[in-house]
């Protein structure tokens, strides 16, 4: 079950890089990442059955253990720029690893800018999925714009076919959690003037909207499922580079960066 939700997301990927060239690249590093993010996630369950009454996190052991090694698959086989970062990160030592990973964790109030935190956050993310699954969220009559599990701006929409019309979601691109949301107002500012929430498509994608505020000047991307059954909405906002790049000429800047930092 757990396996097949990361081969679904390492499938999809592979898809979109073999159609849009300009992802490819991207995608290639994605893949490589899920990989690592899978079995990471298999080991925090294995750690978590076996976990006997230590004090703390029973998983952060697992978690620093596989830093590391984390560290170094992107070192060896990640785009230079993050290659260098993950150097950067490796060369700090085990001893900064702990403190790092907990700022992270906790910086939820500010979403991440810089080339390490994307990494660490990317690092983290199964953790956050892992952790998220195993507490019930109170969804009903939830209507707020940040994450209900870890307080992080949305990272993307997601749209469903709901009678006539769609249902639109967020989700975190952290942990993954998806909450339902108004499809007209801003989850970035509370603007509900459509007027002032111009939406556009690209032929390219035409199943992904950029649903942008004239009111705050930020976006989100919604996969609207309802018109591409077979995206996973996670990974197609990764592979619509282009959409991201015309709405930042356009003066738009991204409600939460996806953890590829774009
Ligand atoms: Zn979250
Ligand atoms: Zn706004």
């Amino acid at each position: 079950m757990t396996a097949s939700r990361w081969q679904q997301r390492i499938q999809r990927a592979e898809a979109l890089a073999a159609r849009h060239a300009f992802a490819a690249e991207i995608l290639a590093f994605y893949v490589k990442l899920a990989r690592f993010q899978e079995s990471l996630y298999q080991r925090l369950e294995r750690a978590a059955e076996n976990k006997v009454s230590l004090p703390g996190l029973p998983e952060l052991p697992e978690l620093l253990s596989s830093f590391g090694p984390y560290l170094s698959l992107v070192a060896e086989q990640g785009p230079e720029r993050v290659a260098a970062v993950a150097r950067d990160l490796r060369n700090g030592g085990k001893n900064s690893w702990q403190h790092w990973l907990n700022d992270c964790w906790s910086a939820v109030g500010r979403p991440p800018t810089q080339p390490q935190e994307f990494l660490s956050l990317a690092f983290l993310q199964p953790y956050a999925e892992f952790v998220r699954s195993r507490v019930p969220l109170q969804l009903d009559g939830y209507t707020h714009s940040q994450c209900p599990f870890c307080s992080r701006k949305p990272g993307l929409g997601v749209l469903r076919q709901q009678g006539d019309g769609g249902r639109r979601s967020l989700m975190c691109a952290f942990c993954l959690a998806e909450w339902d949301f108004r499809r007209l107002l801003c989850p970035g500012c509370g603007e509900e003037d459509h007027k002032k929430l111009p939406v556009y498509t690209a032929e390219e994608f035409s199943y992904i909207r950029v649903e942008c505020c004239d009111s705050c000047h930020t976006y989100i991307k919604t996969v609207d499922l309802s018109k591409h059954g077979l995206a996973d909405p996670l990974v197609d906002e990764i592979a619509a580079v282009p959409l991201d790049l015309w709405a930042q000429e356009h003066g738009y800047t991204k409600l939460h960066l996806n953890l590829l930092g774009m």
